[in-house]
């Protein structure tokens, strides 16, 4: 669906899109990154934009409805900007937005404790239009620095409307819905413009009139002069597409640039200073706005966080705390999922036990209830009672340290390996994503500018086990590694092996980035900036909302979607004969020696088979698939699962290959569509699920062969 633009007739292409009617405003929200956009969009809107303590979260434009009691709003959150020169693809996005998208008017989100420099993006957005509104936000963490802001001096300054709120507190948005009502009303803000330097002013005038004779006069005419001067390619296919050949091939404006730039070379311009003096323009008008502006001035950044960087980014403590973190939120995920997980179990077991009752009771032919109970039910409570507690505890930890603004700070960490691979410190933050969910660290690939280092992130990604992996884990390093040990103690020893695991996970991640931009992917590491945001407290009561109706109840329900037909295949498999053998024995006794080779078997190749759509189902299947070749019944506590899985000649070797393929193979379908859909080619697709199967038997095989060697 799209949004249709007012001003210019074309159509803006939204992720979410809505459907605007006549009466509906639409309002932008522009800003830096990381200054509570999305904060601000989803308080207003009720939607759920993702938020979080690090920039480059939104990378698409997001829509969502909001009304007053005077207007329709709709509102549009458009990823993060330092400036609207569209340097990145998501400034291109902003700038286009802010220029062509028809917005009645653009709220620019700034933080209150660096005011300078998101005055500098407040500045180039009101030479595109007039209708901005400053909003100033964070203005507790400003207030915290011992920076606090006079809004009435700043507005007055600017000559734009400019209200302070603290995104987080809803009531304090209503200083914002006041001036976009006032703003759509008609109290015409009057911005007070940038400083330009009088000869590109006077170049820009001469490029106006034309621009004026071309189009009509319009606000936009003085920007589009200023960019006409000197203009970018991508720009340039922009205004291509939103005026036709009303621009650039237009003699009179053809001239009038010529003539622009003869002038500015006469003056000493040339192109690289006039982009410079233009930049300069913008900050030198902002500094001065925010100096007027500001009524205390403390330090942006505070002392607790300077203190606190000097361990978590510090040159000794860095790696040992990051480890420590990872360690403890695992540690508090598996004590933590221990108990539900053995209640939920228990309840399915029981209820297993009252659908079969059930059944009986309806006369319902034994096979079709056999099907049901023992094949689409067993499977669907193993995922629920083994895949939530973990999720549920795993995700909101993840949210609780993404919002206090650690993410950043390991990216800090791991952009110095990540460079000894020819990549991009970035992919350290999309590899964290990948921790959640492969496919969401895939599209959170896009913050990465290199095209180069961009690929090499996506076809890494799967490499970092996704949450949907993590019970199973969890499953197999109970069984195997905790042995005697109890309580504590147990709980310890799968933390550690889990953070192993893990660790395993990132260094094939860098082994594999590496040898890709040693070979298919050759090329320099790029430098970028990411900003080390302020620690925030986070908010704990939305995150858990936030961590456990999106993310946890969607991969459940994911999960749950693909385990029930899953099961009923399974089931079938292990009733259906062919020549006297199960259709399940046949293609296990055909997966077999592969499986052998790997120190796995034929089942567990068929249950990693089974499990493309959603990698939660492959030790359900595997147990179903046991359980069905040996006739055993529900399984209801740990005990009896590893007893299933001996008694099929599971040994510590083979727990071991099995975590080692599940760490490195294909990834599962979801994400394989999303790498297509973001690299555009079915090569890399390709290459993307080749890489880890490749990698995961080659080193399976190595292990088993190395273990064989060893005994005998
Ligand atoms: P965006 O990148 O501009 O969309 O920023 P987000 O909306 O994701 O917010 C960035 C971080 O700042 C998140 O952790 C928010 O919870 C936090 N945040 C947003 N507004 C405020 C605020 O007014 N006060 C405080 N203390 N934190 C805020």
């Amino acid at each position: 669906m799209g949004l249709t633009n007012s001003s210019t007739g074309s159509t803006a292409a939204f992720e979410k899109g809505l459907t605007r009617t006549g009466s509906e405003k639409l309002v932008a929200f522009a800003g830096n990154p990381n200054v509570g956009k999305s904060t601000v969009f989803n308080a207003l809107t009720g939607m759920r934009q993702h938020t979080g303590n690090w920039s480059g979260k939104t990378v698409t434009n997001a829509c969502g409805n909001y009304e007053t009691e005077k207007y329709k709003y709709i509102l549009a959150d458009i990823p993060g900007t330092y400036s609207l020169s569209a340097r990145s693809p998501e400034e291109q996005i902003a700038r286009d937005f802010i220029c062509f998208g028809g917005s009645d008017a653009v709220v620019v989100v700034c933080d209150a404790s660096c005011l300078e420099r998101n005055l500098s993006l407040v500045m180039q957005t009101a030479l595109i239009t007039p209708n901005v509104i400053v909003c100033i936000n964070l203005i507790d963490e400003a207030e915290r620095k011992g920076i606090r802001i006079d809004a009435g001096r700043l507005s007055k300054t600017l000559g734009l409307p400019v209200a302070a709120v603290i995104a987080r507190k809803k009531r304090t948005l209503s200083a914002l819905t006041e001036a976009m009502d006032s703003l759509i009303s008609g109290e015409a803000p009057e911005p007070r413009g940038m400083c330009i330097p009088a000869p590109i002013e006077r170049a820009a005038e001469r490029v106006t009139e034309a621009v004026d004779a071309a189009l009509g006069k319009n606000y936009i005419n003085r920007w589009l002069a200023l960019k006409l001067i000197y203009c970018d390619a991508s720009l340039r296919i922009k205004l291509n597409e939103v005026y036709g050949d009303r621009l650039f091939d237009n003699e009179e404006v053809r001239s009038a640039v010529n003539a622009a730039r003869g002038e500015l070379l006469n003056e000493g311009i040339g192109e690289e200073e006039y982009g410079n003096l233009l930049s300069a323009g913008a900050v030198l008008s902002a500094e001065e706005a925010a100096a007027e502006a500001t009524a205390e001035r403390g330090a942006p950044y505070s002392a607790f966080d300077r203190a606190a960087d000097k361990i978590v980014t510090g040159k000794a403590l860095a790696f040992p705390v990051m480890l420590l973190m990872l360690g403890i939120i695992l540690w508090i995920t598996i004590v933590g999922a221990n108990y539900p997980s053995q209640l939920l179990s228990k309840g399915a077991f029981w209820l297993e036990g009252r659908l079969s009752e059930l059944f009986t009771l309806a006369k319902i032919p034994e096979r079709l209830a056999d099907a049901a109970v023992t094949g689409v039910f067993r499977v669907l409570g193993w995922v629920v009672s083994v895949m939530l507690p973990p999720m549920a505890i795993f995700f909101p930890l993840f949210t609780i340290l993404e919002d206090a603004g650690f993410l950043p700070r390991i990216a800090f960490n791991l952009d110095r390996p990540f460079c000894r691979c020819d990549a991009c410190g970035k992919q350290a933050l999309t590899m964290c994503m990948g921790l959640g969910c492969n496919a969401a660290g895939v599209i959170g690939c896009r913050i990465i500018d290199s095209p180069r280092e961009r690929l090499l992130a996506i076809l890494t990604n799967c490499y970092v086990p996704c949450n949907g992996r993590f019970p199973a884990l969890l499953s197999v390093i109970t069984m195997f590694f905790i042995g005697s040990a109890g309580g504590l103690a147990a709980s310890a020893i799968s933390a550690l092996c889990l953070t192993a695991a893990i660790l395993t996970g990132i260094a094939a991640t860098f082994a594999a980035t590496g040898l890709l931009s040693k070979t298919v992917l050759r090329g320099e590491p790029s430098s970028f900036t990411l900003e080390l945001p302020s620690y925030r407290l986070p908010k704990f009561g939305e995150t858990l909302v936030r961590s456990v109706f999106e993310r946890t109840l969607f991969v459940l329900g994911r999960a749950a979607l693909v385990a029930a037909p899953a099961g009923l295949i399974i089931w079938l498999a292990a009733n259906v004969t062919v020549h006297g053998s199960t259709v399940l024995d046949i293609c296990s006794s055909f997966l077999d020696p592969v499986g052998r080779l790997m120190g796995l078997d034929g089942v567990i190749l068929i249950a990693f088979i089974l499990g493309f759509p959603a990698n939660e189902i492959v030790i359900p299947i595997t147990v179903m698939a046991y359980t069905a070749q040996s006739g055993l019944v529900g399984i209801e506590n740990i005990e009896q699962l590893k007893s299933v899985f001996i008694s099929n000649g599971w040994t510590p070797l083979t727990a071991v290959c099995f975590i080692i393929f599940l760490l490195m193979h294909w990834p599962c379908s979801t994400t394989l569509l999303t790498i297509k859909k973001e690299t555009g080619s079915l090569k890399y697709t390709a290459l993307s699920a080749l890489l880890p199967t490749v990698s995961g038997f080659v080193i399976c095989v190595l292990i088993n062969l190395f273990a064989d060697l060893i005994a005998g």
